[in-house]
């Protein structure tokens, strides 16, 4: 049986960040998990709460302002009566150049107008933009080639119009974006991206062929757009040697590229920092009065579970999507620990389907089912009704937590890191 002080539970981004502080802050870390969640199917860009560029103050800020509890959340609204702390922005921002070896500028100052495959625009902050390998300034007022596929489900037309307006918009300079349908030039497999990415990273030879296929239509161009497509970033770079114009991946998939190499950057940044990774497709906690003394985990096959030990437990196993709320014959639980559900602090917990306002209105309008979750105190721990946490050595980061609005606060990615990262803090200090 091996100890830990600190025994993450959950791989996204959330499970990692904690991870990762909490070893810089000197614990001996492990991360268990049951494979891959939200973050390994997101697309791209990192949500760190929509800016409410009006000014007013957003529901969710309101919502806090009632609770006892001092959201963290709050600091990292983009709104002018409650900035984001820079220092916080900044470290979340190098944290996440660091570990994951992902290039991010960092600028809250500036915010960029992008395209969204429903035709609406979206206002992100740079850093997102840069995330997404967007570089817009770099080809002002020049001729693009974007590069699809019919079968690879874009809507390229449209969202090459969509470009053209987003760069005069801007930088209020004309660029002239083409669509490149791959199928019209030459046999390509009819296939998603996502299998086409995973070709171009395994069979050399099908790679040569379409990096001369690009090179060919970089010749009439002066740069290059793709879908993110390369699972290695590092074809992107030898591409960009072989078309030799600047090549860059842009938004714009329904597929999960992004979210694919996200999840392989945060198994290999674990790696580095050399925290061991225990995956099974079973765990189970074991609990002794209010405190969790051990976890149980075994795979499909195994003789019998292993037992792994932690004095300080984090959660960060994610929510409908990664596993961390479960929906079951209409019954609605934390399936590891237990804990109470909230959907918001002034309701009573959840516990059954019908109990929630499940609401069916528009996807981008607030949903009560995205919201549900544990609720955590100001150390990150699951509070009750009672506002005690209900298991002393339990902290929680990431979209487990209730009250998150993904849909209409665009709370994401962003916020799973700076979340796992505050939480690693004080789980490794307490
Ligand atoms: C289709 C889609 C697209 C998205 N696009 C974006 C985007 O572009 N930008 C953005 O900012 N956000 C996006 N999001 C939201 C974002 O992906 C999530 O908010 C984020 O990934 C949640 O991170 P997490 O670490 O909390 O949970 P997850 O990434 O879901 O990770 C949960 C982890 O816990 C593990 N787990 C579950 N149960 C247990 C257990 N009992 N024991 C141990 N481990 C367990 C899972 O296996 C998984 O490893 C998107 C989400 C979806 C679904």
């Amino acid at each position: 049986m091996e100890t830990f002080d600190v025994l993450v539970l959950g791989s996204g981004a959330a499970g990692f960040a904690a991870a990762v502080t909490a070893k810089e802050q000197g614990a001996s870390v492990a991360v268990l998990s049951r494979g891959a969640g939200a973050s390994a199917v997101s697309s791209g860009a990192f949500d760190f709460g929509r800016p409410a560029a009006q000014g007013s103050p957003t529901d969710f800020a309101s919502r806090t302002q009632h609770n006892t509890w001092k959201s963290t959340y709050s600091r990292l609204l983009a709104d002018p009566g409650n900035p984001p702390s820079p220092v916080d922005a900044q470290r979340v921002f190098m944290g996440i150049e660091r570990a994951l070896g992902l290039p991010l500028k960092m600028s809250w100052e500036k915010a960029l107008l992008l395209p969204v495959s429903n035709g609406h625009w979206k206002q992100v902050h740079v850093a997102q933009a840069a995330q997404a390998g967007i570089d817009l300034e770099a080809i002002q007022g020049k001729k693009v080639a974007f590069v699809y596929h019919a079968s690879w489900r874009l809507t390229a037309r449209p969202l090459c119009r969509q470009w053209e307006q987003t760069a005069e918009m801007n930088f209020g300079k004309k660029v002239e974006i083409e669509a490149v349908d791959l199928s019209a030039l030459s046999p390509m497999p009819d296939a998603p991206l996502p299998v086409v990415a995973v070709r171009l990273q395994r069979d050399t030879e099908f790679r040569t062929r379409f990096f001369q296929m690009v090179a060919e239509i970089g010749k009439g161009v002066d740069a290059v757009l793709l879908p993110p497509i390369f699972l290695d970033p590092k074809f992107l770079e030898s591409l960009q040697k072989e078309v030799q114009k600047p090549v860059s991946e842009c938004l714009g998939t329904v597929e999960a590229v992004p979210g694919k190499r996200l999840q392989d950057s945060i198994f290999s940044a674990l790696d580095r920092a050399q925290i061991p990774l225990f995956r099974a497709d079973h765990i189970r906690a074991e609990i002794t009065d209010d405190l969790v003394s051990g976890v149980d985990y075994w795979n499909q096959g195994d003789s019998g579970p292993r037992k792994l030990r932690a004095g300080k437990y984090v959660l960060a196993s994610g929510k409908f999507f990664g596993g961390g709320v479960d929906l079951q014959y209409e019954k609605l639980s934390e399936p590891l620990f237990g804990l109470p559900l909230y959907w918001s602090r002034q309701e009573s917990f959840a516990e059954r389907r019908a109990e929630l306002p499940w609401s069916d209105r528009g996807f981008f309008e607030s949903q009560t089912w995205s919201q549900l979750g544990v609720w955590v105190d100001e150390r990150w721990q699951p509070v009750g009704p009672d506002n005690r946490a209900v298991l002393n050595n339990v902290f929680a980061c990431g979209s487990v937590i209730g009250g998150l609005d993904f849909a209409r606060e665009r709370v994401g990615l962003g916020y799973m890191i700076y979340s796992g990262g505050q939480c690693g803090l004080v789980a490794a200090k307490t």
